[in-house]
């Protein structure tokens, strides 16, 4: 599971750079910030190594095991 907070993130793009499995990419989508986020481009390669979540400065970004962390 991989969650982005979209209201949390500023489009830095770190968390792309970090992904080793390239499963996210920075989205088209402009934000109510006026920022592009990151999307999930191919989930099924996530191996839950968790960079993008320690490397996200905005705490954005969560990875778990879980269906869904609220
Ligand atoms: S947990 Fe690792 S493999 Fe999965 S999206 Fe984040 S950086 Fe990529
Ligand atoms: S590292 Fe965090 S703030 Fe930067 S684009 Fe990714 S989710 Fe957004």
């Amino acid at each position: 599971m991989i969650e982005i907070n979209e209201e949390l993130c500023k489009g830095c793009g770190l968390c792309v750079a970090f992904c080793p499995k390239d499963v996210l990419k920075m989205s088209n989508k402009l934000t109510k910030k006026g920022i592009h986020p990151p999307e999930v481009i191919n989930e099924k390669d996530c191996t839950l190594c968790g960079n993008c979540m320690l490397y996200c400065p905005d705490l954005a970004i969560v990875i778990g095991k879980e269906e869904k962390i609220v």
